[in-house]
Order: structure tokens, then sequence, then C-alpha cells
């Protein structure tokens, strides 16, 4: 999960990392309360999770608190790169004698993590890798050993910081690594890290991306969730504690394992090449039980995505047996006939495994409306594509 500037300051701020001190706004008069408090000029900024809010015009200097609600107005509402500024971080204002660059990131292709610093910051470091690849240090650090003061320094240096700053680096650079490791981020930036015209450093940016996998250990971190921005049919199935994940297509797909699911997303993209590039709408997988309400919150949530034109439901019996999940389809189905849901989107079906022959039996008597069987995973691909591609 990826943090905004302003929580990603305020994780900063736990452990010590000096920032300035500010708030958000979502509107000119909240931001404008904002900056009275905070007093002099202030800086607002757009939160929207991307870079380059500065060039797109999402960072304005505000004189006073009327000036912060005209800079808040201007930005409140503007579109960076396709992300609609909700809320202004407004944050008092720093004088800057020098932008610096400052990272730890997951290295994957090299199985550690990293420390890259620069002194030329502010800009984009992709740029600076590119046109000037001997200014941006890359440091290999050992998860076990971590970051103390002596490899702090030794990252600072290798960074080309000015000998002024270096003590407040290492010490800097330390409660850094202290927010990588005890937040369990996989990558913790701060560009422009600031050394102001009284020398002192502050992290004027921030951004962090959190390990979702370690989200378990961390309840605090629920409170950073975006939930205004999640897929509200990703959120509903997070609800139900269902494994789904919104695509682009039109063949909405449910099976049973994670595995079998992403090879029916394989088999249905290729059986879709063929009839005008038709794809899957989604992921679903409904695990092992595929009960009746599983399977009719499954169903729910496939048909309410407004561009599913067929679904493909494909489960291989094994410690469920099909029968199991036959009947959980045509309970699923009375329920939501019952809840008045619209389910005239037709349904392929394709039981194999475990009691298969008992479970098509029970699907075939039901004799449910729009719903059919076939026997082959790639036979049912191609049809529910071919019922897509119809629509
Ligand atoms: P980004 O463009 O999304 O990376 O947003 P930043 O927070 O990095 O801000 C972009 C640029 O705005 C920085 O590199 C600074 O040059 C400038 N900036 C941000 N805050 C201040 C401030 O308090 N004072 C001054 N003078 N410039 C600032
Ligand atoms: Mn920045």
């Amino acid at each position: 999960m990826d943090l905004f500037e302003y929580q990603a300051k305020d994780l900063f701020a736990a452990h010590g990392v000096p920032v300035t001190p500010g708030q958000v706004a979502e509107t000119p008069e909240e931001a404008a309360a904002v900056a009275a408090n905070i007093g002099g000029k202030v800086v607002v900024k757009a939160q929207v999770k991307t870079g380059g809010r500065g060039k797109a015009g999402g960072v304005k200097l505000a004189d006073d608190a009327a000036d912060a609600a005209a800079k808040a107005q201007a930005i409140l509402g503007m579109d960076i790169k396709g992300h609609t500024v909700h809320r202004v971080l407004v944050t008092e204002a720093t004088d800057i004698a020098e932008e610096y660059y400052f990272s730890f990131l997951l290295d994957r292709s090299n199985r550690t993590f990293l420390a890259m610093a620069s002194r030329e910051g502010g800009v984009e470091i992709e740029q600076v890798a590119v046109e000037n690849p001997e200014a941006l240090a890359k440091v290999p650090v050992d998860a076990v050993a971590g970051v103390d003061v002596a490899k702090a320094r030794e990252i600072a240096v290798a960074a080309k910081y000015p000998d002024d700053v270096l003590d407040q680096a290492a010490d800097l650079i330390v409660k850094l690594w202290d927010v990588f490791v005890k937040e369990d981020a996989t990558l913790v930036e701060v560009n422009p890290l600031v050394k102001t015209t009284d020398g002192r450093l502050v992290a004027l940016d921030g951004k962090v991306t959190l390990d979702d996998n370690a989200r378990f250990r961390h309840s605090e971190h629920e409170a950073l969730v975006d939930t205004a921005a999640a897929d509200p049919l990703e959120a509903r199935a997070k609800e139900t504690d269902l494994n789904y994940v919104k695509l682009d297509g039109d063949v909405g797909i449910i099976g049973n394992g994670a595995g079998l699911v992403m090879s029916t997303l394989d088999v249905v993209a290729y059986a879709g090449e063929a009839r005008g590039g038709v794809k899957p709408a989604n992921f679903l997988d409904i695990g092992g039980g595929a009960s009746a309400d599983v399977m009719a919150a499954g169903l729910g949530i496939v048909l309410s995505d407004p561009s599913v034109k067929s679904v493909l439901v494909n489960v291989f019996g094994g410690i469920t047996a099909c029968d199991a999940v036959a009947n959980g389809i045509v309970a699923a189905f009375g329920k939501l006939q019952a809840s008045g849901e619209d389910i005239s989107v037709p349904l392929v079906v394709r039981l194999d495994g475990n009691r298969a022959a008992q479970g098509r039996e029970i699907l075939a008597n039901a004799g449910l409306f729009g719903v059919e069987q076939n026997e082959t995973m790639d036979g049912a691909a191609a049809r529910a594509a071919e019922l897509a591609a119809r629509q």
C-alpha cells in the first residue's frame, strides 16, 4: 500500500525524522485555518499518490492564511496524472539552501535492501540515474546487520552530502531505517531531503510503500487505507473475505483455488483472442468451502460488475465435492432472485473432479435459466468467451 505524503510524514515524525509542522485540509476554509494556526508563509501541497506534483502545479507557496485559501482553491479538484486532488497538505514553508535525495528500498534482484542517496535531489531521480549515474550512490544494506550510525555515515559519504550535514544526515538515516523496518515498508523515499538556510536537515517530501504481507502485524495501519479510492466491488469482496480482483474484460470468472483461477484467466483470454479480444473481467477464488453463501456472495459481486457479459464458473472438486458446489450454485440463484438481483447474464459451469457426475445432474435438474454446462475447461472457456462476444 502506497501512502499519501502527509501519512508518510506522520510516520517520519513518529520515528523522530524532522519534518515541517502541517495538517491536511479538504476545503479552502480549512486550509486558511491551518495556515493561520501555523503562522507566516506556508506551502499548499496536493495529496495524490503520484510524483511530479510540483511540476504539475500542485505545490504552491502561500504568503498568509488568505493566500493559502486561494492556493488551496486552485489545487483542490485538480487532475494530476489521472489523480483528482481531494486534499491538500498545508505545511510551514522552508527556506531551502540545498535539495538532496534519499531512499531505502527492497532490491528484489539482489535479494537485499538498498540505500540510494544523492546530493542532487528535488529533481526526478530516474533522470539523475540516467544522466549522471555516478551522482547516485547505491549502498546495499544487510537485512540482519541493519543500519547503525557508522553504516548511515557510510551512505551519507557515498552520496557526497556536504561535510557540514554528515552528522545530522547519519542520525536522520538511522531514523529512516527505523521507519523502514518497524513499519514494515518496502520503500521509504525522501525527495527532497533539504538543508535549510540555517543549516538543518528536513524531510520536505515523503513517499512510503508498506508491505501488505505484513499488514497482520500492524492493526494501526488500517487507518491509513484510502477507502474512497478502493474499487467498490473489491471493497465488498473484502468484507465477505472473498479473494476478488477487478480486471478490465467482460467474462466474469469464479473458481476454487488460486492456481485454477489463474489458469482459467489464461484460458479465457486465449479463447477470447479469436473472438474479438474478449478478456476476463475479474479474478475470484471462492476457496475450498464453496457453500451456497459463499457462491451467492461471489456471484453477486461478479454480476454487479456492469462490464460482465458472461460468467464462467470453473470448479475442480477435491475436498469440496462438485455436488456441494452445484447445490451452492442452485441456492445462490435462489438467494439472488429473492433479493431482486438481475441474473440475466449467461453462465457457463464446468464441474470436474470429486462427484462431478452428481454435481452435473443437480445442475441439469435445477434447470436454471441462462445456465449451461460444459465438461472441459477449454470448452467452457470458449463458450463463455463466445457468449460475451455475442452480447
Ligand atoms: P513532488 O513534485 O510531488 O515531488 O513534490 P515535492 O514535495 O517534492 O515538492 C516539489 C518541489 O517544491 C521541491 O523540490 C521544492 O523545490 C519545492 N518546495 C516544496 N516545499 C517547499 C518549501 O517549503 N519551500 C520552498 N522554497 N520550496 C518548496
Ligand atoms: Mn518530491
